[in-house]
């Protein structure tokens, strides 16, 4: 490796993968690639798989957050941060939701100063990274597609029976099927839609797979992993601050540096760049002093202004209609059937003797991993995250939807709701075993308002870079967001009384909860209900961004203010967050970003859309 580079980019997320791939297409042009973590596992790939990828540190940062005026009933009482930790950031760890957001929200990006991210700013971008696969179920708007750029976007298949209902829900209380990433979206009435998911050929498209992959041939272009970059570094002359490189440390502790000689960009996500900003010595001067870090540059807006989606799980049980947990074990493979949470011996060497139900169900699991592999079809190929509504409350934020409704075809398991979610299942659920029993069939609708008005931080807890940064995500510090959030509740049930089939009937209320508002079985639960469950049960939608936003840290073209050869390109630059999930928008961002570099320093891309 060597010690110079043209670039230097930290972070090879959904927004970084895409920086590095760019700039790299022109071959005189050196790139260096640092990335704490490592190449996804094998499981990644699968999406029905998800789920398992939190909570690992080896793909995941297991970040905490002080939830604020939620998290009263989770076990621990933190909020679960997870940010992805492999080449392909969190792109890699997400439920493949493909949303970019409402027109208006970057519309309004643009009228609030982001000069250049208006909707048909950044449209081109949206379409130059998409390589969209239509199908007839999803109503697309042709106009707003791309079918030739590298992440793949498509519909699960088969699609599921429950996802299907949900629309057809959504759509008989007032929200028309339709493409949300469309025109479509404009109605203050809202769309309903099957999810587009980042999936190609049922497989998981990571910005790892669609633009890192392809690129790791080309000799101009170096990918370092396990190599956590602990400060950027500045030179200062007279009144000139300039960032020179960066110093990380490799996975057996060395510390190395290496040098840009044209810019560094800081790629390391809402909550990595300001964490990264704040331990170089650029952030609030009085709250660097105070962990012990020299403040190079007064800069108190970063770390501010974090945003993000908070949904409330409504959970039915729905025989017949939700996909059971034991279907989707099997559709996962043998391995997803071995103890101590499947029938199946812990050890295959141990499966010789299987009994004959045993031996069928281990046959039908393989089967089925098989088919999926050779046709990407089958259960495995979304992450049962399946299908989704957007809308508007009417309470504020005209200039877009402010309410999203996910729709979740499974009720997962105890341990994964203890583990993963945080819910406890012995208090949420009256007989947790019996109503999660994986013979069973659940679903889950997610009421989830999408303009949240609260803003929590990020600052540091420490100037050791391996201690995790202060995460305040102090939801419903706002009212608004409270009233908002029940709101959408509310038109969550009625979405469920307008299942298919005479309704889905009543949500799980936990016992402690309906003992404390005297709500009876079969009556409609008070405002004072859902406001209570959300501020015991809301949980994140791991959509954090604009932590370095535009306007405060970084200008329209992403340099940091006062620095010189720094940017940040991620989700921390929103100037707020979109109605909706973010993955897309950051990819779009890394795309915006690549072009910006390139046409301030004459590197040429094989495509210029901006
Ligand atoms: C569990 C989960 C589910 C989600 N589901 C969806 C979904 O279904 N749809 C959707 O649209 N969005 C979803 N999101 C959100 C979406 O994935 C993120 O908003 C998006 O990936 C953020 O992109 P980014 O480039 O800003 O950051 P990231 O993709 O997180 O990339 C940051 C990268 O920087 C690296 N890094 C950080 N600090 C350092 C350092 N100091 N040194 C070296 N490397 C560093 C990280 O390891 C990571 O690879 C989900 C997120 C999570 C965590």
């Amino acid at each position: 490796m060597e010690s110079t580079y043209d670039y230097v980019i930290v972070g090879a997320g959904s927004a970084g993968a895409v920086v590095a791939a760019r700039l790299s297409e022109d071959p005189d042009v050196r790139v260096c690639l640092l990335e704490a973590g490592g190449p996804p596992p094998p499981s990644e790939l699968v999406p029905a798989a998800v789920a398992s990828l939190q909570n690992d540190p080896a793909t995941d940062w297991m970040y905490n957050g002080d939830p604020g005026g939620v998290g009263k009933g989770l076990i621990g009482g933190q909020m679960m941060v997870p940010r992805g930790k492999m080449l392909g950031g969190s792109s890699g760890l997400n439920y493949m939701a493909y949303v970019r957001g409402h027109p208006g929200d970057f519309d309004a990006w643009a009228a609030g100063g982001a000069d250049g991210w208006s909707y048909e700013d950044v449209l081109p971008y949206f379409r130059k990274a998409e390589g969209f696969v239509d199908s007839p179920e999803l109503h697309a708007d042709p106009d707003v597609h791309g079918h030739d750029g590298p992440v793949g976007v498509s519909v699960r298949q088969p699609i599921l029976r429950a996802s299907n209902q949900f629309v057809e829900a959504a759509g008989a209380a007032g929200m028309k099927q339709g493409d949300y990433n469309g025109r479509d979206r404009l109605s203050p009435e809202g769309v309903a839609s099957l999810f587009q998911t980042t999936t190609k050929d049922g497989r998981r498209t990571s910005t790892f797979h669609a633009y890192l992959e392809p690129a790791m041939d080309r000799g101009n272009l170096t990918v370092v992993t396990g190599a956590l970059v602990e400060r950027v570094l500045l030179e200062t002359d007279g009144d000139e601050v300039r960032a020179t490189g960066v110093a990380y440390r490799t996975e057996d502790g060395t510390s190395e540096e290496v040098a840009a000689s044209t810019e560094v960009v800081v790629c390391a996500g809402a909550i990595g760049s300001p964490h990264l900003l704040l331990l170089s010595g650029i952030g609030a001067r009085d709250e660097l002093t105070a962990v012990g870090v020299d403040c190079v540059v007064d800069l108190p807006d970063v770390g501010r202004h974090l945003k993000d989606h908070l949904h409330t799980p409504l959970m039915f049980a729905a025989d017949g209609i939700g996909e059971t947990m034991t279907e989707v074990a099997m559709s996962l493979g043998p391995d997803a059937l071995r103890a101590p949470a499947g029938p199946l011996p812990a050890d295959p060497a141990d499966d010789a003797d299987l009994p004959e139900p045993l031996a069928a169900a281990k046959a039908e699991a393989e089967r089925r991993i098989a088919e999926w592999f050779t046709t990407g079809r089958g259960l495995a190929s979304s992450s049962l995250y399946d299908a989704v509504a957007f809308f508007s409350t009417g309470l504020g934020d005209e200039h877009t939807h402010d309410a999203q409704i996910g729709f979740l075809a499974t009720g997962y398991t105890p341990p994964i709701w203890e583990n993963v979610f945080r819910l406890p299942a012995s208090a949420f659920f009256e007989d947790p075993e019996s109503f999660l029993d994986p013979t069973r069939g659940q679903v889950v609708v997610l009421p989830n308002p999408v303009q949240p008005h609260s803003e929590g931080s990020v600052t540091l807890a420490s100037a050791d870079p391996a201690v995790p940064p202060r995460i305040e995500l102090n939801y419903f510090d706002d009212p608004h967001d409270v009233t908002v959030m029940v709101a959408v509740m509310r038109r969550a049930l009625e979405v469920a009384k307008a299942w298919p089939g005479g309704g889905l009937g009543e949500p799980v209320i936990p016992p402690h909860l309906a003992q404390a508002h005297g709500h009876l079985a079969g009556a409609e639960p008070s405002d004072a209900l859902l406001e209570d469950l959300a501020r015991h049960y809301a949980l994140t939608v791991y959509h954090e961004t604009s932590t370095c936003r535009i306007g405060d840290v970084v200008d329209p073209r992403l340099r940091v203010h006062g620095i010189e050869a720094l940017r940040v390109a991620d989700a921390s630059v929103m100037p707020n967050v979109v109605s909706g999930n973010t993955n897309a928008a950051a990819i779009m961002i890394g795309e915006k970003a690549a072009e910006l570099i390139a046409t301030d320093n004459g590197v040429h891309l094989h495509e210029v859309v901006g």
